[in-house]
């Protein structure tokens, strides 16, 4: 049998391959180009926001060469990358479920309203949706000789796990993955899955990275929120559009009506209420009991007597001139933009006001700056001081650290896992704790990476064959030798030369971006 089988690969000219376009060792520009015999694709196409914004290390002479484009969810950086790639000439389609296809829409109109991208073909957003594809989850469809499907990761409305066969080898690529219900959706489905490798999310990698139980999360909240409001104070949730938003929009909700919290105005101001539209006409793709609570009763969630759109400036100057209480639900989550930065420099005097951070912080974001106790900051050019109270109750869309250990025993016939998305220290944590069992490794930018292991005579073809793609695909320079034996992946481990500069595309440069959308 086993000889059989080794037969039958031999004949193979090709073995499935992985080129790490982004998302390594950092939370950004998830992009990974699968190629088969005859078919090129590419699971997400996201960016990495910051100052210059960084994009996938992609050499513009494969992009015609693409023959299809999978996109995980609807967040940037597993999506924004997509006006781009159109503009340098991609004119294939992109997969994605409903929701998200819908999601991206807004996100990328906005992406491009306020980044002020440069290089970017009119209505590319037109373009890019009229060559969407509506994938259901578990449809197989094929590109060529592959086939694709999508599997619900749990993680926000539409986001899928991609599993990609061609028909001797499988590779699962978690995308953002959840194992947790939350009030909006159900946990990641790994039921009946097997996949010779995965490419696995790491961003709550590290061994700290536990979740509470939800309901401590919610009473943490509950209390902070009910102290301010009972001492006269405001809240202001900064929160991104799309995931995390609607979360605490529901939890505020259910204990509004439950009396658990005093009944104050809650705000949203910002794309939260676009996005909250498109979670109530795809509430097929919620969990159940949000469905029946629409379909049985009075009580729509998501057209609750407590939400109140917040429209234009005047309005805005009305909720933080008035003296009532009340709750603002607004982007962006990291405070790198949108209207929480208005509401910031408004509530910072009043000591009695709480600032409440329900998302992840990352490096360099005002956000961060003020998590870690700096009170004195700089908006739009103002200093400003910080009086209001700051908490910080982690929501999580992710997987936690225990979560992760375990995703990888759930799927059937896993013997390789690329370690992606994640702050460095985290990758490398939970990599480790995967190596005593698996073959786990953090992937090089640029690197390509078989899917599955082979023994030493089909290695040998697999040299010959990167011999000739020697940095054919990635914009990389000299020290990503495209080589990848086990042994030389191995040994890359204990050097890890992450270079933070490494991979910005000289051709998308911008500076001053001011965004909502930056969930990772
Ligand atoms: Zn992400
Ligand atoms: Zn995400």
């Amino acid at each position: 049998m086993r000889y059989k089988q080794k037969k039958k690969n031999k004949k193979r000219l090709i073995y499935m391959e992985i080129t790490f376009l982004g998302a390594v060792n950092e939370v950004g520009r998830s992009c990974f180009l699968i190629e088969s015999k005859r078919t090129k694709i590419l699971l997400d196409a996201g960016v990495k926001l910051g100052e210059p914004i960084a994009y996938p290390v992609i050499k513009d002479e494969i992009i015609p060469e693409i023959d299809g484009i999978v996109i995980s969810h609807a967040h940037l950086d597993h999506c924004g990358f997509l006006p781009h790639i159109y503009s340098k000439g991609y004119s294939g389609s992109v997969f994605a479920t409903k929701p998200t296809i819908e999601l991206m829409q807004v996100l990328l109109s906005d992406y491009i309203r306020v980044s002020e991208a440069k290089g970017l073909q009119k209505n590319v957003v037109g373009r890019i949706i009229k060559n969407s594809r509506m994938l259901e989850y578990k449809q197989e469809i094929r590109i060529k000789d592959l086939t694709i499907s999508l599997i619900p990761a749990g993680h926000i409305l539409g986001s899928a796990l991609i599993k990609v066969s061609d028909g001797h080898e499988s590779v699962i690529y978690t995308g953002d993955i959840n194992l947790s219900r939350t009030r909006l959706l159900n946990p990641a489905d790994l039921r009946q899955l097997e996949a010779d490798a995965l490419i696995m999310e790491s961003t709550n990698g590290g061994k700290e990275d536990i979740m509470k139980a939800e309901k401590e999360r919610e009473n943490e909240i509950v209390g902070i929120i009910n102290r301010s409001i009972l001492a006269g104070g405001k809240v202001l949730i900064p929160s991104f559009a799309t995931g995390r938003a609607q979360e605490v929009l529901l939890i505020l909700d259910d204990y509004m009506r439950s009396g658990r919290i005093p009944k104050v105005p809650i705000y949203m101001d910002g794309m939260i209420n676009k996005m909250l539209r498109i979670h109530r006409h795809n509430v097929v793709y919620c969990r159940k009991e949000l469905q029946m609570k629409i379909l049985m009763s009075d009580s729509d969630p998501f057209k609750s007597e407590n939400f109140f759109e917040v429209k234009g400036k005047a309005e805005r100057n009305k909720i933080a001139s008035s003296d009532q209480s009340s709750i603002v639900v607004t982007t962006s989550g990291m405070l790198n933009g949108g209207p929480v930065l208005f509401y910031i420099t408004k509530f910072a005097k009043d000591s009695l006001n709480v600032m409440v951070f329900v998302g992840y912080q990352a490096e360099g974001t005002l956000g961060r700056q003020i998590k870690e106790g700096e009170r004195d900051v700089e908006i739009d050019g103002k200093r400003i001081h910080i009086s209001m109270d700051v908490k910080y109750v982690r929501i999580s869309g992710h997987a936690d650290r225990a979560q992760l250990e375990i995703i990888p025993d759930r799927i059937s016939r896993v013997k390789k896992i690329f370690v992606v998305h994640g702050d460095p220290e985290r990758s490398e944590s939970i990599r480790e704790f995967l190596s005593k069992r698996y073959y786990a490794i953090i992937p090089k930018l640029g690197s390509r990476h078989m899917v599955k292991e082979y023994q030493s005579h089909h290695q040998k073809a697999e040299e010959t064959h990167h011999q000739h793609n020697t940095n054919r695909h990635t914009a990389q320079y000299g020290q990503h030798s495209a080589r990848n034996k086990e042994a030389e992946e191995r040994r890359s481990q204990q050097e890890h030369p992450y270079k933070s500069n490494e991979g910005y595309h000289p051709h998308f440069e911008e500076k001053g971006m001011n965004r909502e959308n930056t969930e990772a």
